[in-house]
């Protein structure tokens, strides 16, 4: 609504498009969705539009009070979002739960986790999870949004009459096609974060420590920037602090200056001048030569088995 409490005029044209109605009333079962002042309709589809099927069975919690509904529309999907309450012992996933029962006997080591632009992570167990911008599938699909991009905005200039626009249909397809180009290249983005969590979770490690991104400082430099969005840096950390915490998994997160990378695993020795460039590190003390990213998930490791001592004591 705009001051005068005249409602806003808001264009379906345009991509971006979302509203809220507090007297839509969500109701959830394992499998579906309900939103009730949208289906209330006695037509002859109101059967499809009375359920509404969802992507992930049990994902939401059925006896649980839901709040501000929102739907929106990103130009090719709805999607609706509510807040949750719901009492703080709900365990949200089942299978991780029972998981984590298990796991109590099993002592195991600690994984230390480097993350980076060169691989999306190093792990002190000697393991790695690989850069996914660096497949085929989406350098394939970068080269085609690329073309994409250049078609649009050649029809947008086509079109100009003066200072205003006139979208041709198919301007408005490319369009379309690039916006389900941008989601596909976020989802598979998405999803191997998600696959690579989870597989770090099923390792059942005692704790797993990461280095605190200085990602304000890394945003400074503008390569880097684009690296850490492509990579999905802060979402790797987001989702592996909340699935280590579902299987009771301690994360640690070490301090901003800890030298993870300039400290060498041998002797100790902290290197202050090392470049990026430089992918081996060869201790000028010991001698010691080994892979960077490598040293520095072992060092995080060990920085993690430190601060556990700390809070047994
Ligand atoms: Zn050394």
């Amino acid at each position: 609504y705009d001051m005068n409490g005249h409602p806003k005029f808001r264009s379906k044209k345009n991509g971006d498009f979302r509203f809220y109605q507090d007297n839509v009333k969500v109701q959830f079962t394992e499998t579906h969705v309900k939103l009730e002042s949208l289906a209330g309709s006695r037509r002859k589809n109101r059967q499809r539009l009375n359920w509404i099927r969802l992507a992930e069975k049990n994902r939401i919690p059925v006896r649980a009070k839901y709040t501000n509904p929102r739907i929106a529309f990103d130009g090719e999907r709805w999607w609706l979002s509510v807040g949750i309450q719901t009492s703080r012992n709900l365990k949200p996933l089942r299978g991780l739960f029972f998981a984590y029962k298990k796991r109590r006997h099993i002592r195991s080591d600690g994984i230390g986790i480097d993350l980076g632009v060169k691989d999306l992570a190093v792990l002190s167990d000697a393991t790695k999870v690989r850069n996914i911008n660096k497949t085929r599938a989406i350098r394939r699909l970068k080269k085609k949004r690329r073309r994409l991009q250049r078609q649009v905005s050649r029809k947008y200039q086509m079109n100009q009459k003066g200072e205003s626009y006139c979208k041709t249909s198919n301007l408005i397809k490319s369009e379309k096609q690039l916006l389900r180009i941008n989601h596909r290249l976020a989802n598979i983005r998405q999803n191997h974060v998600h696959q690579a969590t989870a597989a770090i979770i099923k390792r059942k490690p005692s704790f797993v420590c990461l280095e605190d991104l200085n990602v304000r400082g890394m945003m400074k430099n503008r390569y880097l920037s684009e690296k850490i969005q492509e990579q999905n840096l802060y979402e790797f950390r987001r989702q592996m602090v909340y699935k280590a915490h579902w299987a009771k998994i301690p994360v640690i997160i070490a301090d901003r200056w800890h030298p993870s990378s300039k400290t060498c695993v041998m002797c100790g020795y902290v290197k202050k001048d090392l470049n990026l460039s430089e992918r081996m590190y060869v201790c000028p003390v010991c001698g010691n030569i080994i892979d960077r990213d490598f040293q520095a998930a072992l060092n995080l490791k060990y920085y993690g088995e430190a601060e556990q001592m700390k809070s047994a004591i």
